[in-house]
């Protein structure tokens, strides 16, 4: 029993608390509203919290647990622990979130962003077990994803390598959150999606969709507009999705994955046909040499990514730290 850790992931409007065995098996998971707004000392000692009361609920003490990892919002610095800022996370600047969280448990907190922890789990417990050098890209909000080279998440000089959504698929596109113009983030992230679509109804083109403020619309209602054949809905998505192809087929020049992870809501919601688009649009732009032989899949785990890739995070971690 004392060979757990618990894995805490930190979203924009939920935290989730998990004991995690050896396995991979969480022995018991914990929600929590994050309800930003209360500012950032209120969600650390949520976070806390869910850490605590999962390691109750699976019948064990802090003691009992060898370490805690965290999947955070970015950009941070994962050897500091502190947040930099955050988009989802108003009012951030420098939080201080490993000593907290290691303050409030006593145990070792290793941490990371929630892109990279997710690609960790989908690596070691999901659809990338096995596979030695995979990407994975994930669409929420924006888009963020991870790289795996020989089995290891590759984080770089400045440990922010991996920010996938930031490679430029268009020198003229659109401002992106960054400052920059014509990232992927610009293009095919969900909010962008969205705006596109009540744009084009509001100057009068047909759609099933009638909602008019693009932060409500839901995945479920795009998936929707899709099945019933929705042409506009199609069509900004098919755009969206080459352009996220454009932007793995620049990735796997410089990874050379043998397979490429999406994932996030939107993708888990849409249709085998939208994935198709991605991979057709990176094949069409990738040397065949590099390109043959990926494999384009769905991510696995799921809401469970977050919490499992913390666990893996620490784990390793500490495997590291004890080793000679
Ligand atoms: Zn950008």
């Amino acid at each position: 029993v004392n060979d757990c850790v618990v894995g805490i992931d930190l979203g924009g409007t939920k935290i989730m608390g998990a004991v995690v065995d050896p396995q991979g098996h969480i022995r018991h998971r914990v929600f929590k509203l994050t309800a930003a707004q209360e500012g950032p000392k209120a969600v650390l000692d949520r976070m806390a919290e869910a850490a605590c009361e999962a390691v109750r609920g699976a019948g064990l003490k802090l003691n009992d647990i060898l370490a805690v990892g965290i999947g955070s919002p970015g950009p941070l610095d994962p050897d500091a622990g502190v947040v930099v800022f955050s988009p989802n996370l108003p009012g951030w600047d420098h939080v201080r979130m490993k000593d907290h969280i290691q303050e409030a448990t006593g145990r070792p907190v290793f941490m990371d962003n929630d892109c990279n922890v997710a690609t960790l789990a989908e690596h070691a417990l999901g659809v990338g077990r096995g596979i030695s050098d995979l990407i994975g890209l994930f669409l929420g909000t924006g888009i963020g994803g991870g790289v795996i080279i020989a089995n290891r998440l590759h984080r770089g000089f400045s440990k922010q390598g991996g920010e996938l959504g930031h490679v430029v698929v268009d020198v003229n596109g659109p401002k992106c959150g960054c400052g920059q113009r014509g990232c992927v983030e610009a293009l095919a992230s969900r909010q962008v999606i969205c705006r596109r679509i009540v744009e084009a109804v509001r100057q009068g083109r047909r759609s099933v969709v009638t909602e008019t403020d693009p932060k409500k619309m839901r995945t479920s209602l795009l998936a929707q507009a899709l099945a019933q054949n929705d042409d506009l809905v199609r069509e900004v998505m098919t755009e969206a999705m080459e352009y996220l192809g454009v932007a793995v087929a620049s990735i796997a020049h410089v990874v050379s994955p043998e397979m490429v992870i999406l994932g996030g809501g939107i993708l888990e919601a849409l249709t085998d046909e939208m994935l198709g688009v991605v991979e057709d649009s990176a094949r069409k732009r990738a040397l065949p040499l590099v390109m043959d032989h990926v494999k384009f899949v769905r991510s696995q785990l799921g809401e469970d990514a977050g919490v499992l890739g913390a666990a893996v995070l620490a784990r390793q971690a500490l495997a590291c730290s004890l080793s000679p």
